[in-house]
């Protein structure tokens, strides 16, 4: 039994791990009798075994040797034969397509007397040579690493000496004398000939396509497409068929519907006379399918009817590689097609029409990424680039595309926009101070900072467009301008990002927006009037249909991450079913932060219950607002969480604050003790210090009045007919003990609460799941919690010791490049190390408390992979941002079909 070469007979679509994409197709086109030429697979396995040892292994000679002779007598032709020579190409095939990243070699086989054979058979005297010149060109390239470079000149010199532009037309002379020129630069440069030994071409082809897995930008790749680097290629040996045969022969790709648009009909390019390249390197005009009607029609016949055939079988859209050889049509490839989003969601609900598929299967068809594509306004599609000056690239933060006036503060960012412009705020970073200004732009754009930085989470939360981390920008917030590239922008310049792909550009940029944003914001009937043609009407018509099928299916909620009454309408709208997470720190910015500041400061209970009373209402408002927002529905409160000195003045601008008072002789008391203060409050590591449950247990009062805040305004909306869900979050537990000082204040307030009201309030008291020991101790910790909610940001931070605020700009380039990671854990749950105190956390707590409530709400619920994993472990809901909330209605109902 043969273990690592399978006949195109032998295999199916089904063994894609063993014979690669390209491998399998081939076997099923075959095995569905179409008209495949003869050739075999050598199996990933057998890459695999080289890539371990580095050598090939010895049964995959012999199993070489079995398959050409099976296939020399299949075909009668025998490799390097002098009249009737058997050609073959040699192409890579991985599992998942990795297009133009490894090698093939067409036309092994030929060599000096095999040449003169190929000549006699196709009675082409110059389609045998340039067939030899071709083999020489790609195997020199590909196969013996020769610069690509020497083999063009030297057929551009031929071109010339023969005062000819087009390769075609040279003669068979012209095209043997070059033959000898390529043969002359294989010495040169390798040392060796030209191998004249057919099978010595063929090991040597089958090895640089091994090597190929390797090489750096198929590395890269792999790395970009999350492809794992251990799984190998296969590599298709295939008997040649000729497109360049004469007027009768030519090569062609055909798509069995629009890939573009997702419409049925014949869609597809031939070129006549040609070989494969030919047609993507656009050398010639192409012909339609129907115009191949025309020329050939018993072929297109054929054609069309294989095309059936391939979709009816893959029940999809088909892309299809032909080529027609003196008339007789062969099929030399075939995959399942690359679509555009759009496409995708039409093209699955076409074939539920068409009675194709199932929902499920539709459903399964599309992916949340392809969702978000479709919901962000895009930058008008341009023929040629070279008028937008590209001034940058960033990280693409948060999806979009912003034009406005840069601008290099928030507040001039506000004031600008209440004047009505559109303003792009600028930053070298953000910080909670600017979140004025990053609401009031059209977008935001930073010099500093990784994907989870302040201005990324802040922007994504907002449906923001964001770029960040563009570490070529030199912003001088003084001068107000900022420089790249030999680029200056001044203040009020218009400038465009594209937070889909990181780009800065300099002026103005057309924007067209989203009618699927459309569609979610305002539904169905409101999209479908906007829609400017009858194609938008059926993708928005599609989204609909699969996101309420979605809806139908999934075990899990969908929570979103709202903290403001505008944004958890907003989520509402979008489908939210609760408030997973509503953050109160920003409530504490603005005019509020010098009440916070008399808070921590006070030196006397009176002073700080001052302060604290005058924030009281306040609050109460906040919360009384956003539980009407979310009447009916959970609203999780998460009492307040940062670090201490986000509250408190920057250390070293009040130190030269208070240096030059001295210097003048005007010291300001108040700046000098605020002063000593902020010293003694410094922290070195403030995400590990006074922060979350730390700081409510450790500031008197704080904790009391958030609580009696939120107590109060269920009341208030109790009395006033309302159906609020308020619930009370503890961040940042890491024992038990803590969770119950605060639950047992919580538990008293609301008494107190329910007294004087006259109603009662009793609110679930539950915390965040986002240290590693409350994870481990998550048996113990659910004695005290109703309800548990992953901080997986946090418990991200914690669980690897990466700093979230730094680590992305500083050296998460590097580690992805040298494969560390494959992809931010900031970004999707890395499922081996914290997605196991996510699961252990999960059936400890339920150990203890069986009916207790799970969710998470760090930045992976919006995130398609890590919400498989939390329907997996059994969540009971994920909470993402408003914006993110159809996309976890998608994946959460794809994860439960
Ligand atoms: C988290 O840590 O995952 C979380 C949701 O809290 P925050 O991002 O506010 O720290
Ligand atoms: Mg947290």
């Amino acid at each position: 039994m043969a273990r690592y070469v399978k006949d195109f007979s032998e295999g199916d679509k089904d063994q894609k791990d063993l014979l690669g994409g390209k491998g399998a197709n081939l076997a099923e086109m075959t095995r569905l009798g179409l008209p495949v030429p003869p050739g075999f697979t050598i199996t990933t396995e057998a890459c695999r075994a080289y890539m371990r040892t580095g050598e090939v292994p010895p049964e995959l000679r012999v199993e070489v040797t079995m398959a050409v002779r099976h296939l020399e007598d299949q075909l009668g032709r025998r490799l390097g034969d002098f009249h009737d020579p058997l050609l073959v190409s040699v192409r890579s095939g991985a599992k998942f397509s990795m297009p133009g990243m490894m090698e093939t070699v067409l036309n092994v086989g030929l060599n000096d007397a095999s040449v003169q054979g190929l000549a006699e058979l196709s009675g082409d005297e110059r389609f045998a040579w340039d067939s030899y010149r071709r083999l020489i060109q790609m195997f020199g390239r590909t196969v013996l690493d020769i610069d690509g470079d020497l083999f063009s000149e030297a057929l551009d010199k031929a071109k010339a000496a023969r005062g000819v532009t087009a390769d075609v037309d040279l003669d068979a002379d012209d095209l043997r004398t070059l033959v000898g020129t390529y043969k002359q630069i294989v010495r040169e440069q390798s040392g060796r000939e030209f191998p004249q030994h057919p099978r010595e071409q063929l090991d040597m082809a089958i090895v640089a396509v091994f090597d190929s897995w390797g090489t750096e930008r198929a590395r890269l790749y792999r790395r970009k497409e999350r492809i794992p680097d251990d799984l190998g290629t296969a590599v298709n040996v295939c008997s040649m068929v000729f497109g360049n045969l004469g007027p009768t022969s030519g090569t062609g790709v055909a798509f069995t519907r629009d890939p573009a648009s997702g419409r049925t009909g014949e869609f597809g390019d031939y070129l006549v006379n040609a070989q494969g390249e030919d047609v993507v390197a656009g050398i010639r005009n192409t012909l339609s399918l129907a115009d191949l009607e025309e020329v050939d029609p018993a072929a297109h016949a054929e054609l069309l009817q294989a095309m059936r055939r391939l979709e009816t079988h893959y029940r999809d859209l088909c892309d299809i590689e032909f080529t027609i050889e003196r008339g007789k049509l062969w099929m030399l490839q075939t995959r399942v097609g690359k679509r555009t989003a759009p496409a995708a969601f039409r093209i699955a609900c076409q074939l539920v029409d068409e009675h194709l598929i199932t929902m499920d299967e539709a459903l399964s068809r599309v992916t949340g990424a392809q969702l978000s594509q479709l919901q962000f306004p895009q930058f008008a599609p341009v023929d040629d680039d070279s008028d937008r000056v590209l001034l940058t690239r960033g990280m693409a933060a948060s999806p979009g595309a912003a034009v406005g006036m840069a601008v290099f503060d928030p507040a001039t960012a506000a004031q600008w926009a209440a004047d009505g412009k559109d303003v792009i705020l600028v930053r070298r970073e953000t910080n909670p101070d600017d979140l004025g200004g990053m609401i009031a732009a059209v977008g935001v754009l930073t010099a500093r900072g990784g994907k989870t930085s302040h201005a990324a989470v802040v922007a994504r939360g907002m449906g923001r467009t964001c770029v960040v981390g563009a570490e070529e920008l030199v912003i001088d917030s003084e001068a107000r301008t900022m420089t790249a590239r030999g680029h200056t922008v001044h203040e009020g310049d218009v400038i465009a990002i594209d937070g889909t792909s990181g780009d800065v550009v300099l002026g103005d940029v057309p924007v067209v927006p989203s009618p699927v944003q459309r569609y979610l914001e305002d539904g169905l009937d409101v999209a479908l009037a906007e829609a400017p043609d009858d194609e938008t009407r059926e993708l928005v018509r599609a989204v609909d249909r699969i996101l309420r099928h979605a809806d139908a299916s999934r075990r899990l909620h969908v929570h979103a991450n709202a903290d403001t009454a505008e944004d958890a309408a907003r989520a509402r709208h979008l489908g939210a079913q609760g408030i997973g997470l509503c953050r109160t720190e920003h409530m504490f910015l603005g005019e509020r932060r010098v009440l916070v500041e008399r808070v921590v400061l006070a030196d006397d209970d009176t002073e700080r219950q001052a302060a604290l009373d005058a924030l009281l209402p306040l609050q109460r408002q906040d919360f009384t607002d956003i539980l009407a927002a979310m009447d009916g529905l959970p609203t999780t409160i998460r009492l307040i969480d940062p670090p201490l000195h986000e509250f408190l003045p920057d250390l070293t601008d009040l130190s030269v604050k208070v240096a030059l008072q001295a210097e003048r002789g005007e010291v300001d008391e108040h700046d000098v003790t605020l002063l000593a203060a902020v010293r003694r409050m410094h922290e070195a590591n403030p995400m590990l210090g006074l922060r979350g449950v730390r700081l409510g247990l450790v500031i008197p009062g704080l904790f009391d009045l958030q609580i009696r805040a939120v107590a109060e305004a269920v009341a208030a909306r109790l009395a006033a007919g309302g159906d609020p869900h308020a619930e009370i979050m503890v961040p940042l537990v890491g024992s038990v003990q803590e969770l119950r000082l605060v639950r047992e204040r919580a538990v008293a307030i609301m008494a107190e609460v329910s007294a004087e009201q006259g109603v009662t309030v009793d609110l679930p008291v539950g915390c965040m799941i986002e240290l590693p020991r409350a994870a481990l101790t998550a048996d113990r910790i659910a004695a005290q919690a109703q309800f548990f909610s992953f901080g997986t940001n946090d418990l991200t931070q914690t669980t690897w010791g990466f700093s979230r605020d730094d680590v992305e700009g500083a050296f998460f380039a590097q580690y992805t490049a040298n494969g560390v990671l494959s992809v931010s854990p900031f970004e999707t749950l890395d499922v081996k190390g914290v997605g196991q105190l996510v699961q252990i956390a999960v059936e400890r707590g339920r150990a203890t408390r069986p009916d207790l409530t799970l969710g998470v709400c760090g930045e992976h619920g919006g995130d398609p992979e890590s919400i498989r994993f939390f329907d997996a472990v059994g969540l009971d809901y994920v909470s993402c941002s408003p914006f993110r909330v159809p996309i976890a209605r998608l994946e959460a109902g794809r994860a439960a079909i």
